[in-house]
């Protein structure tokens, strides 16, 4: 497939996307306007991205800061309105790159990291929405706070840190159903006062909006396959 074949693809997929989290909404009784369709364009080049831009997409998820440094300022400068969502781990030595660039963080995971941000926040005067994330497999190798500590990081963000939290995040483990993780990170936020959740991605993103997702991340049903073989 040619590059200007797969890039076409990619504007014809996010439309079919976009109806299907619509007509998922609609028949959950939801607004569609309530979701934020989230283009998850990691290991993506910026000329991958420039057609779905061009098409008026504006919201985008990259889950490397590394990576997102690399292509998107030249993206935002020129499409200002654009705005970029941290979907991956993040390290403490990449919280003040992460502050400048991303307008939402959805991997708030611990009060190292919550309280370098709220130190970044306020010395670049910058506001992004931030998430908490939730290990609701409670899976050893994934990241995110695990369910039974998450009342109590949620506090400690708002008290001790100072921080706003916009929303819970989660990544269901990949062998399971995903439905009864949707369903606790709905309950988590339900009882801390939490409202956006940002569940749902490629395979999944019609049952999230049934659980009331606000953000779904959807990368391969749009941009395609990804090669991780470059590295
Ligand atoms: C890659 C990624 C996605 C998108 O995954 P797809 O299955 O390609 O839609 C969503 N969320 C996170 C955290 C990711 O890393």
């Amino acid at each position: 497939m040619s590059t200007a074949a797969s890039e076409t693809d990619a504007v014809g997929r996010l439309a079919a996307v976009r109806a299907a989290v619509a007509e998922a909404a609609r028949a959950a009784g939801r607004d569609p306007e309530a979701v934020s369709l989230i283009a998850v364009s990691k290991t993506f080049p910026a000329e991958a991205i420039r057609p779905v831009l061009a098409a008026g997409h504006r919201v985008f998820g990259e889950n490397k800061v590394q990576e997102a440094a690399g292509k998107w300022p030249g993206l935002r400068a020129d499409y200002p309105d654009l705005r970029l969502h941290l979907i991956g781990p993040l390290q403490s030595n990449k919280v003040k790159e992460a502050v400048a660039l991303f307008d939402a963080i959805q991997t708030v995971d611990r009060d190292k990291i919550a309280r370098r941000i709220a130190a970044e926040m306020a010395d670049q005067d910058r506001r992004p929405d931030l998430f908490v994330q939730i290990n609701t497999g409670e899976e050893p190798q994934k990241a995110g706070v695990l369910p039974a500590e998450a009342d109590g990081f949620i506090a400690r963000c708002r008290d001790a840190h100072g921080l706003e939290i916009a929303g819970l995040m989660c990544i269901p483990p990949a062998d399971e159903e995903p439905s009864p993780h949707f369903a606790l990170l709905a309950k988590i936020a339900a009882r801390n006062g939490v409202d956006a959740l940002s569940m749902g991605m490629s395979a999944d993103y019609e049952i999230a909006v049934q659980f009331g997702a606000t953000h779904v991340r959807v990368g391969s049903a749009i941009f395609g396959a990804r090669d991780y073989s470059g590295g």
